[in-house]
């Protein structure tokens, strides 16, 4: 049994959760200009990551409200939580946190690791927009 925390209302059992996907999958800018092979891809096909990877939770039973979750796959430890709209604040290749202006708890943790994690920011971004071109 997972206990997930909720941004909203502290931790909760996983049982009042509904899993939302891989997090992070942009709309398309023109979908009528898609093939009908890159519409079903940018439908269903997602990551299949072994390791850490980002995806949607809702709080269904709870507040109701959609977050963003860092998940390993292979342990099921949810190390991260933020909100919808935000990006990953977590390198899933290296699980370094990355650091933000608008993340003060991140600033304060970064220490040395400055130069690294705003590179792995510019990569994070650059995998989630070639998601829909595939
Ligand atoms: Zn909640």
């Amino acid at each position: 049994m997972l206990l997930i925390e909720c941004p909203n209302c502290g931790p909760r059992d996983e049982t009042e959760f509904h899993y939302g996907g891989q997090a992070h999958v942009p709309y398309p800018e023109d979908p009528y200009a898609l093939t009908d092979k890159e519409w079903a891809e940018y439908l269903f096909y997602r990551d299949n990551t072994r390791g850490l990877y980002a995806e949607r939770w809702s709080h269904s039973l709870g507040c109701r409200k959609w977050f963003n979750a860092v998940r390993d796959t292979v342990t099921y430890e949810i190390t991260t939580v933020y909100p919808m709209g935000q990006p990953c604040p977590v390198d899933l290749r290296t699980g370094e946190r990355i650091r933000t202006d608008a993340d003060p708890d991140a600033e304060a943790t970064a220490g040395s690791a400055d130069s690294a994690g705003s590179a792995s920011a510019q990569s994070a971004d650059t995998t989630s927009e070639s998601e829909v071109g595939r």
